[in-house]
């Protein structure tokens, strides 16, 4: 199956998803691609071989419809090109790299496209992970990274930060929205522009790549508003079942090629086996996050009108005068499933709210299957500083939820007899 109908007509996401890089006939006519556990594969001449070998190492430019043979699995597996090929339809890219875990994506991705010297500026909160990277581990190559709060005026601080030290040290913009766990939205347009007008100061692409990990692929498409790298934890949503842990760039062929070349230097790349989950997960993927984003937004809605709720956010339920719901209806086709919220008191009764649901498991991730619940301030968010956390308005108070496929009946339910607790 190709992207494209013979009338030129693209499929959708939805459809490709079933067939789309996979011809059944080069496997035995098994309608599902067989999980190919091999590390090596055997050329069928000494001239094939020598041909891969020459496009591997970028010796000769690909000829008119020629494609890398496979050639070793930390290079290429079927399991991972297919994935890679429904990934970047979804996200309207050219090309997807899939990666051991979301860190790896981030890594291997960041890594490639900058040199020491350059800067980053990237939107705050972001996650634990991609934090520490930015704090501890980039600096050790002299990749500095300024961040700036989400919001409103995300784009507005990003441009003062880079007149601040010089918009050509400027390498990438990046940004996590809605942000971690404040649900905080950044317009992706007025950044994108901003990555534009670096670039053509710099005289070099200034890559914009978001982590879209929340509500991508299904609800936010950043490649439409001027991303270029797309960024995900397919640990999370695309993997859906919190049965592996794995992520995912999509992009620009231009800008993938030379994360593709790191990924095999570095061995960043998913197995095979891992591969073939994921390919089973996107099947659903559209039809999980729906449903998980409408019981969300039950739910959410039921939390702001509880007595014991302090306050929810959900910017798909703000009020249409909210800067942050303008820039939710511009950008999002769907809500999302992660709810945070506060009540009135501090982490003793938070803790007793979170010991007291049935359905919904205490545990840190988010995007499977089945509904969980955490503590940010002393779990997810545990070394980001006090006051830093308020600031994103994260209290002691504050609980997260990421929804899942049960009944919504029984979620209500399972929420209400919680918050009776306290
Ligand atoms: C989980 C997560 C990551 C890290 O992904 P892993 O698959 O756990 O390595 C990165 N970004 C976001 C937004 C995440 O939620």
């Amino acid at each position: 199956m190709d992207r494209m109908d013979p009338e030129g007509n693209e499929y959708n996401p939805e459809t490709l998803a079933l067939g789309y890089g996979y011809d059944p006939l080069l496997s035995e006519g098994s309608v599902k691609p067989p999980v190919f556990l091999t590390s090596t594969f055997q050329f069928k001449s000494a001239m094939e071989g020598k041909r891969f070998f020459e496009l591997a190492y970028g010796l000769r430019q690909k000829e008119e419809g020629e494609s890398l043979g496979l050639i070793y699995s930390r290079i290429n597996n079927p399991n991972m090109q297919i994935f890679e090929e429904r990934m970047a339809a979804w996200d309207h890219m050219e090309q997807g790299a899939v990666f051991s875990s979301g860190m790896a994506a981030i890594m291997t991705a960041i890594l490639c496209h900058v040199q020491p010297g350059d800067y980053i500026l990237s939107s705050a909160p972001v996650y634990g992970g991609t934090h520490y990277l930015f704090e501890h581990i980039l600096p050790k190559f002299n990749v500095r990274v300024i961040q700036v709060p989400a919001g409103n005026d995300t784009a507005a601080l990003m441009d003062e930060a880079a007149q601040e030290i010089g918009v050509e040290k400027v390498k990438m913009i990046y940004l996590e929205t809605p942000a971690n766990p404040s649900n905080i939205m950044i317009d992706l347009e007025s950044i994108s522009s901003l990555a534009k007008d670096f670039s053509s100061r710099r005289k070099e692409k200034v890559l914009l790549a978001v982590d879209n990990t929340f509500f991508g692929p299904i609800f936010q498409r950043p490649a439409d508003y001027g991303a270029d790298l797309i960024i995900y934890s397919a640990t999370k949503f695309i993997g859906g079942h919190s049965d592996l842990i794995a992520g995912v760039v999509t992009g620009k062929k231009e800008d993938i090629k030379p994360i593709l070349d790191y990924r095999t230097i570095f061995g960043t790349m998913a197995n095979p086996f891992t591969g073939w989950l994921l390919l089973r997960s996107l099947e659903t993927l559209s039809v999980r996050m729906r449903r998980q984003a409408k019981s969300a937004k039950i739910l959410a809605k039921y939390l702001m009108e509880h007595s014991k709720v302090k306050n929810v956010k959900y910017p798909a339920l703000y009020s249409s005068d909210n800067p942050q719901k303008k820039i939710f209806e511009k950008q999002c086709t769907g809500p999302g499933s992660l709810i945070s919220f506060d009540i009135y008191q501090g982490e003793e009764q938070a803790f007793k709210l979170l010991d007291s649901f049935r359905i919904f498991r205490l545990a840190v991730s988010l995007g499977g299957t089945e509904s969980l619940v955490e503590h940010p301030m002393s779990m997810t968010h545990a070394d980001v500083p006090p006051e830093q956390l308020e600031n994103f308005g994260v209290t002691s108070g504050t609980i997260r939820m990421s929804v899942g496929i049960e009944h919504i009946s029984d979620l209500k339910r399972d929420i209400k007899n919680a918050l009776a607790k306290i």
